[in-house]
């Protein structure tokens, strides 16, 4: 049973996690080439007047991307950091375009999962709202 007590991690649980789309997340994130032209599709990104945290290919690179890079090798507070990139910044409206094909929603999507099996969950608190 995995371990998710209130401040520990899966590390194993998290690498099996990673593993399983290893092949297609590996080469989303290394095709991407940081051209930006996601960011003016993204309605969040355009109304926070061009804040990089609202950026597709940012929050993706900041979350799995690094999820990747550590082979899940992360503490609780990584994921406490990353909620609000992955469920605050993206209502996963899949308006995002990118020339190569990258599915940014599908990764952030991923990502979330990834959270949640960890037992970390967006925040609900009437705190910063997404416009
Ligand atoms: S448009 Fe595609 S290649 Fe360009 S930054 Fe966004 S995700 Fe990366
Ligand atoms: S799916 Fe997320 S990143 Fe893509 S346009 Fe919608 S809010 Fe922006």
């Amino acid at each position: 049973m995995p371990d998710v007590e209130k401040n520990t991690v899966d590390t194993a649980a998290i690498a099996t996690m990673l593993q399983s789309k290893d092949a297609e997340m590996k080469r989303i994130l290394n095709y991407c080439v940081r051209c930006g032209i996601c960011a003016e599709s993204c309605f969040l990104y355009m109304a926070h007047k061009g804040d990089p945290q609202y950026m597709p290919s940012y929050k993706v690179i900041n979350s799995l991307g690094i999820l990747y890079k550590k082979k899940g090798n992360v503490d609780k507070s990584f994921f406490e950091g990353i909620k609000g990139l992955v469920w605050r910044n993206c209502v996963l409206c899949h308006r995002c375009y990118c020339p190569i094909g990258i599915d940014i929603p599908r990764m952030i999507d991923f990502t979330r999962s990834i959270c949640r099996s960890q037992g970390v969950y967006p925040d609900h608190d009437g705190g910063e709202s997404w416009l």
